[in-house]
């Protein structure tokens, strides 16, 4: 038994939208309207606690990717029919117990927001706790004016829009009362009707204005743009630079790769000033500030330290954000040693620490014509950037 479940009337047919399939089954992308609306709810309450309430005659449901939300063939002539016929079947089925909260939530709102039905939770179990209302709904203040017509279509009376609201979905209370308002009063068009019908009180919940219920075509089309938003990949770039001094009595170590050479490069840690820029390019990309910050070279605990752990630190930091590397492109300005018999070695070690493939991975030595510090052979000098992706 759980705590809260999500009751989904499907079963009507959506003859506004001039669609060819019933509206709940209109693709956006490559999932339905039904598919994106019930994996709201799975996400907040898990997929076995969701409730679809189908029409007996559905011919596309079982083709949905539903993951473990339960589909029932319990769809009636109206919406509080289908509400009625699934609630009752799924206390049937042992899924809520008549104290449980029950989210009823309409198929065509796929644009419902997960933070407001997670204050709609909050907010029920509050005022069921305190006794001053039956449940919830989420809701949106009406802004517009609002008049209404006579029958032939002239404004006929100004309504006062105080305290006005479009009652939106979901509507939660408990099972038991619910399953109640609905015998009584079968004919509503939602649950808080009912409630309030039979005697109860319904707090108002207001919700991201987006969530509206997709009844026109234009609907459709405000919701795949919505969706588009939503889906776009972010990409994000990052560059680092990074200097070492070339000293005699040091080991030369550049890319993770320890390499024979007659002077190494001094640093607090190691000194792979190549480690360096690409761990500050990604620090960069993910605005997670620099290598300075994370490991201070007066700290004594990153003296001589391995530039890989530090790099493999920095790269944790990011991908907790989310964020995927896409490539990584670096120069290495060093006059000596010839540093591209060990460019493959180099980017396979940095790959390996990234979790990435090598090929993902330039590098491209270069000297300076003898010019500057790195053409004299004072020291070296490296940049890299690097191209993080996030997929929605
Ligand atoms: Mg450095």
């Amino acid at each position: 038994m759980s705590e809260v479940i999500a009751i989904i009337p499907a079963a009507g047919c959506g003859s506004r939208m001039k669609a060819a399939v019933p509206k709940q089954y209109i693709k956006f992308g490559r999932s339905t309207m039904l598919e994106l609306t019930a994996g709201k709810l799975a996400r907040v309450l898990g997929a076995e606690n969701v409730y679809i309430g189908v029409s007996p005659e559905d011919a596309y449901a079982a083709d949905l990717d539903l993951k473990s939300m339960h589909v029932l063939r319990t769809g009636g002539a109206t919406r509080a029919q289908t509400v009625a016929n699934t609630l009752r079947a799924a206390i049937e089925a042992g899924a809520a117990g008549k104290d449980d909260l029950v989210l009823v939530h309409d198929a065509a709102r796929p644009l419902v927001e997960e933070s407001d039905i997670c204050r709609l939770i909050k907010a029920a179990k509050e005022h069921i706790a305190r006794g001053t209302a039956s449940g919830c709904v989420l809701a949106i203040a009406v802004a517009d004016t609002v008049k209404r017509t006579d029958a032939q279509g002239f404004v006929s009376e100004d309504i006062d829009r105080t305290r006005l609201y479009r009652i939106a979905t979901p509507q939660c209370f408990r099972a038991g009362e619910l399953v109640r308002a609905l015998a009584q009063h079968p004919d509503v068009t939602d649950e808080s009707s009912a409630i309030r019908l039979s005697g109860g009180k319904t707090a108002v919940v207001e919700c991201a204005p987006t969530n509206i219920k997709v009844t026109q075509p234009a609907d459709a089309d405000f919701v795949r743009q919505q969706f588009l938003k939503e889906s776009r990949m972010q990409l994000r770039v990052g560059y680092g630079y990074d200097s070492h001094r070339l000293e005699a009595g040091r080991k030369f170590i550049l890319g993770g790769v320890e390499i024979e050479h007659s002077l190494g490069l001094s640093g607090h840690s190691d000194a792979d000033a190549l480690l360096h820029a690409v761990t500050d390019a990604l620090l960069g990309a993910a605005n997670c500030g620099n290598i300075g910050i994370l490991f201070p070279d007066n700290d004594p605990a990153f003296k001589g330290a391995d530039s890989k752990v530090l790099l493999k630190k920095a790269w944790e930091t990011v991908a907790q954000k989310g964020w995927q590397i896409a490539n990584i492109d670096c120069v290495v300005i060093a006059q000596k040693p010839k540093l591209n018999p060990h460019v493959p070695a180099m980017a396979q070690t940095i790959a390996g620490i990234l979790g990435i493939e090598p090929e993902a991975v330039s590098i491209k030595p270069k000297t300076n014509e003898k010019l500057g510090f790195e053409g004299k052979e004072e020291g070296i000098s490296t940049r890299a950037v690097v191209l993080l992706t996030k997929m929605p």
